[in-house]
């Protein structure tokens, strides 16, 4: 739940503008879990992590390579 640390007060999402700005002291208010709710795209898992695990996978993988290369040859 939206709420504003200043005034420590607590507001409706419906009740704020869109750039969630407390209508008492003018301040951007703290967005609670109620928000993430309404903003699923933050939620996803953005496409570059999957590149950086693929990465990290593959180095490992190659690494893992080195290693057995090491101990046979
Ligand atoms: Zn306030």
């Amino acid at each position: 739940m939206p709420s504003c640390n200043t005034c420590d007060k607590f507001f409706n999402p419906a009740t704020l503008d869109e750039e969630g700005v407390c209508p008492d002291c003018g301040r951007q208010v703290t967005i609670g879990e109620m928000a993430h709710d309404f903003d699923n795209e933050t939620v996803k898992v953005p496409w570059h992590f999957w590149v950086g695990v693929a990465a990290v996978i593959g180095y490992l993988g190659w690494r893992l390579i080195q290693g057995v290369g090491l101990l046979f040859w």
